[in-house]
């Protein structure tokens, strides 16, 4: 048995078999003997993976549609684009093993595409890298991808937010990191998702470790490796005893947020992408109160289209029935890197070129998200949140273009829902002008994850400064009185949506202050349901 530890961002016991998740590894140089044979199987590669997209090609068109099918048309034409090919082919004849030569002779072009101004022409830096990848997996013979047969547990170095919404959710049992911290994205998901997590852990990252059995302990912050018989009997009990827990909590089902002394609070659920829903109806939340929309951005090589996001927006705003959901725009930057932004690298990302000032300076990204939101509020009751706000000069710019957006869609016969405008307070500047920003919005949201990064000056991502990041830091706490009290004055709504709003130890604090909404993860709910009814604030 190996026992070990890392930080809970999640509690309850897992129990399955392990996944170990490995990145891309650089590839060491690798030699021939025959050149000719090694052509020949460069030659079967292209053909296999021709073959292997073709039918790629059909799966996407039908189950998806024949325009989002075209990215693998593009990949099908760079196989028999010549500088690609000839590239390779000229390494082979100078010694070089097949394989080796696609790694570097994608890796090459694909950062000359890269550093091109056209936008297109960059795109298809990714196109040659999935390519060059696809062919060296035929030609090492290695796995397709990263795949879960079962259900199990994820070990990783870290996962990056783009790895995360690759992974078949429904199949995995808890996470267990090396790194990470406990406001990064992979415990957000992990408590989306209610399961059991540590990161900051011991373990390595060694691929003999899969298939092996594992116990995360999400309440100790401890996990076991093939376990001994006492230790699997204590978990065993341990998880049993948890799933009691949770149970006694379904009494809150359906009921009332409101306190002993008659205060109300509505508890909104966080979500990351339209198949999160199943988790805002099993934790019984009562809306959503943050859709982190850069989640529909994540994970693929194109902007996605209006239709696909307009398709998202109405699937959560009908599977809500006209309880309220509040969409935040796109949040790409600091750490949701999206290749095909194009994002130039920054000395201080989460200072840099990210949120609402992407959107601000790409206008043709912010209308086609804009346009697919105010198309979808026909379906249910849809609010737009924006993020990362710094200023009342700004909040006017994007009501502006909203109504811009508005009446291009009305001009064109569309019909659109009533959406309520806010702002997410997540700035000090933001918290220190929430009197002025108030009289311009519908309603607040408190991020207080980056409220506190920013206020505090300490990295939320960076987990050697885990130990400084107090997040009942007496900043902060004014700043939450503050900004409701200044809502209030304006008769308008105020929420909390970032990670404090799920703190059970502030949840009289967050009611005495009159916070009118928590936004928390799905599986929360019940949880501080239960902690609302029996507060005597
Ligand atoms: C926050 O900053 O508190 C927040 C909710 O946004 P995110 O965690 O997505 O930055
Ligand atoms: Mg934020």
């Amino acid at each position: 048995m190996i026992a070990g530890r890392g930080r809970p961002v999640y509690e309850g016991v897992a129990i399955g078999r392990i996944y170990v998740h490995t990145k891309n590894q650089a590839m060491a140089e690798r030699k021939c003997s025959d050149i000719e044979k090694e052509l020949r199987r460069f030659q079967e590669a292209k053909e296999k993976a021709a073959e292997e997209l073709s039918i790629l090609y059909e799966k996407i068109a039908s189950e998806i549609g024949e325009e989002q099918a075209a990215i693998i048309e593009v990949q099908s034409l760079l196989l028999n684009d010549l500088d690609y090919t000839e590239g390779i082919e000229a390494m082979i004849k100078s010694g070089n093993d097949a394989a080796f030569s696609v790694h570097e002779i994608g890796a090459a072009q694909a950062s000359t595409f890269a550093a091109l101004d056209d936008e297109y022409m960059k795109a298809r830096a990714a196109d040659i890298r999935d390519i060059s990848d696809r062919l060296v997996r035929i030609l090492t013979g290695a796995e397709q991808g990263f795949r879960m047969d079962e259900p199990g547990i994820i070990v990783a170095e870290d996962l990056t937010p783009s790895e995360t919404v690759a992974l078949d959710k429904d199949r995995i049992l808890a996470f267990v990191t090396r790194q990470g911290s406990s406001n990064s994205h992979t415990a957000i998901l992990a408590r989306v998702m209610n399961i059991p997590s540590l990161v900051l852990t011991d373990i390595d990252i060694d691929p003999s470790l899969n298939g092996h059995t594992m116990i995360v302990d999400g309440f100790a912050g401890t996990y076991f490796i093939d376990p001994d018989e006492k230790t699997m009997s204590e978990m065993v009990a341990k998880k049993k005893s948890a799933g009691e827990y949770k149970a006694g909590l379904e009494e809150y089902r359906g009921r009332e947020s409101i306190s002993a002394s008659g205060r109300k609070v509505k508890l909104f659920a966080n979500i990351g992408s339209p198949s999160d829903i199943k988790y805002v109806i099993d934790g019984d939340a009562e809306g959503i109160g943050l859709l982190r929309s850069e989640f529909l951005y994540l994970g693929r090589d194109t902007f996605p289209t209006e239709d696909e996001l307009f398709e998202a927006y109405r699937s959560v705003l009908e599977a809500m029935s006209g309880k309220k959901v509040v969409i935040r725009t796109l949040d790409i930057g600091a750490d949701k890197k999206v290749g095909y932004f194009g994002l130039a690298p920054e000395e201080n990302p989460a200072l840099g070129y990210r949120g609402i000032r992407i959107c601000l300076t790409q206008k043709d990204i912010f209308r086609t998200q804009l346009r697919a939101i105010y198309r979808a509020s026909a379906y249910g009751n849809a609010s737009i949140m924006f993020p990362m706000i710094i200023s009342v000069k700004e909040v006017r710019e994007i009501k502006a273009f909203c109504s811009e957006v508005e009446k291009e869609l009305h001009d064109e016969g569309t019909t659109t829902g009533r959406v309520e405008l806010g702002i997410m307070i997540e700035t000090p500047a933001a918290a220190l002008i929430s009197d002025m920003l108030a009289s311009e919005v519908d309603f607040f949201s408190v991020g207080t994850n980056d409220l506190t990064q920013y206020t505090l000056a300490i990295d939320r991502q960076n987990e050697k400064l885990d130990a400084f990041y107090d997040a009942h830091h007496p900043a902060i706490m004014r700043f939450l009185e503050m900004i409701a009290a200044n809502a209030h004055k304006a008769g308008i709504w105020a929420g909390i949506c970032g990670e404090l709003a799920g703190d059970l130890s502030l949840t009289d604090e967050f009611l005495r202050m009159g916070y009118d909404e928590l936004s928390v993860a799905p599986s929360r709910i019940l949880e501080l349901r239960k902690n609302v009814i029996s507060s005597e604030v």
